[in-house]
């Protein structure tokens, strides 16, 4: 019997890109293909994705992609592995539909096979079984997949909660969890996201009473900002509306879209006069109108981070607007999104980010439904994933007081293998991972020593020095110097032309005439005045030209 490996490839020690394998044998296939988002310092990079070096040199291996719901962090790379491999991607209906959705916009190439799965259904992957079972979280037709293997089964939760009153009343599938806990988890893969957090999370449907009297309580126009594949929410906040006789305006194209989609599938239930076009908007009183946008984790080009700064044409906030963000931050947006609501407030809004009701409920489980989830399905070994060191930690540490051995618990990191057999587990050697980070000007990867540079001259500005020499080495005109964002620029720069002059002089004929060896000098002198003068390290940049 061959070895059992689970490698995440993303999604492990962070909150994103979601990507793990699972093989045995000549078997491989891969869980989820998600995108994450930049930090405030990868200037000018859209998305990270995760390294799919793996992927390519395993690709002859892969029986399938198998997609636990969708997500962003889920199914947001899969264009990008596309061009690599070529196996069938298994989904439920809904999350293969907006797989297609997102698709059409990313991927120019030929449509991979997609298979449906319905939740309860199994999928033969080579050797191995994969076996789809409901769970809630903040999306239709989210499932965990208990995957059948040699040494016995691997449940991957996906992003979990226990719900017991969803929207859409399809509750998760515990009767089936108890049964595969019965035959025998061999690994539970388990959400951590919300590990530090104790007690049981909000059911979603009671956000109803949340947003109910911010609602009965406008003058005016109210918008809600949410995810754009949030359509339990969007569907609660359409019956508000509806409730107060307000009409309701989908702004962005995203949520447009997925909110359309999910009403002809009838995942979504409203009725369907109460959306207009925003033509229509003009049409009716403010106290008659509901927006719903995206835009809550302050990105700053949604159109809600538009209008706080009074630049998105077709609406503008105003007096008496009721603007509700019902959303948690993604933790590093903090910064953005109190910028995004400051602004908002300045306009005259009336900006509600929080509620004696709650008007947002995590989609994923607190520590009760995280050990609910142990104790139903009974794993030998466990290991905590979607969730940064700290959830990951937190979960170990509940795993201990509920009494599982330490050395059965694996906090894994991307890369890492985790190596089973009959008899035990352990980590292997790590394979090949990192952040890929995507231009979606380009729509493809930034190298690191260009982003490198980009951080250089964002902190400190940038020097340009140009020289001109004849072939013998001599000086023929006084050294071209310009500082741009350095503090303290104006003053240094003579400073540098000065010691350039006196540097020029001390190198030799020979020195001067080999271009790197004297640009490299010449450079490394430029940094030793920024640096006792400025103390700063702008990126410097050196041009000789030669002249005849
Ligand atoms: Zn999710
Ligand atoms: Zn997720």
């Amino acid at each position: 019997m061959s070895d059992l490996r689970l490698i995440p490839l993303g999604g492990a020690g962070e909150i994103g890109k979601n990507c793990t394998v699972l093989e045995q044998g000549d078997d491989l296939i891969v869980i989820d293909c998600g995108i994450s988002f930049p930090h405030a310092e990868q200037y000018g990079v859209d998305i990270v994705i995760p390294d799919f070096t793996y992927l390519i040199e395993n690709k002859d291996r892969i029986k399938g992609l198998f997609i636990t719901h969708a997500h962003e962090d889920h199914i947001g790379a899969i264009s990008f592995l596309l061009p690599h491999i070529n196996c069938p991607i298994y989904g439920t209906k809904l999350t293969l539909a907006l797989i297609e959705l997102r698709l059409d916009d990313r991927w120019k190439g030929p449509m991979p096979k997609m298979v449906e799965v319905k939740p309860g259904a199994k999928v033969p992957a080579g050797e191995l079984e994969v076996e789809f079972v409901r769970v809630t979280h903040s999306i239709p037709e989210t499932c965990a997949l208990a995957i059948r293997t040699q040494h016995g089964i691997v449940l991957f939760t996906a992003d979990f909660k226990f719900d017991f009153t969803p929207v859409d009343r399809q509750l998760t599938d515990m009767a089936r969890l108890i049964e595969l806990g019965q035959e025998g988890v061999l690994l539970l893969v388990s959400d951590s996201t919300n590990a530090t957090t104790p007690g049981w999370g909000l059911s979603e449907s009671a956000v109803t009473e949340g947003l109910r009297p911010l609602v009965a309580g406008a003058r005016g126009r109210v918008l809600i900002t949410t995810f754009s594949s949030h359509l339990h929410r969007m569907q609660q906040a359409i019956l508000i509306a509806h409730e107060f006789g307000r009409k309701v305006v989908i702004m962005g194209r995203r949520m447009e879209q997925t909110l359309n989609l999910a009403r002809q599938m009838e995942y979504v239930r409203f009725p369907r006069e109460t959306l207009i076009s925003m033509d229509e908007m003009s049409d009716y009183p403010p106290e008659q109108l509901m927006v719903l946008l995206t835009g809550s984790q302050g990105e700053p080009n949604a159109a809600l981070s538009q209008m706080s700064r009074g630049e998105y044409r077709r609406l503008k906030v105003h007096e008496g607007d009721t603007i509700i963000f019902s959303t948690r931050p993604i933790p590093g947006n903090e910064g953005e999104i109190n910028r995004v609501i400051n602004n908002l407030v300045r306009r005259g809004a009336n900006v509600i980010t929080d509620a004696p009701t709650p008007i947002h409920a995590s989609g994923h489980g607190y520590q009760d439904e995280l050990k609910t989830m142990i104790t139903l399905t009974k794993p030998f070994y466990l290991a905590p994933v979607h969730g940064e060191p700290l959830h990951q930690k937190a979960y170990k540490e509940m795993a201990l007081a509920m009494g599982h051995a330490p050395h059965r618990i694996f906090v894994l990191d991307n890369g890492d293998p985790l190596e089973l057999d009959e008899q035990k587990a352990w980590l292997g050697k790590p394979v090949t991972t990192g952040e890929v980070m995507i231009d979606q000007n380009e729509g493809r990867p930034i190298e690191m020593d260009k982003l490198r540079a980009r951080q250089q001259m964002a902190h400190d500005g940038i020097v340009m020095v140009t020289l001109a020499v004849d072939r013998d080495g001599t000086m023929v005109a006084n050294p071209h110097v310009e500082a741009h964002g350095v503090c303290g620029g104006d003053d240094v720069v003579p400073e540098i032309q000065d010691m350039l002059r006196g540097a020029i002089g001390r190198l030799t004929e020979f020195e001067m005439q080999e271009t790197d060896y004297f640009r490299a000098t010449i450079e490394q002198q430029v940094r030793k005045v920024l640096q006792a003068k400025t103390r700063q390290r702008p990126k410097v940049l050196t041009t000789v030209l030669v002249t005849k």
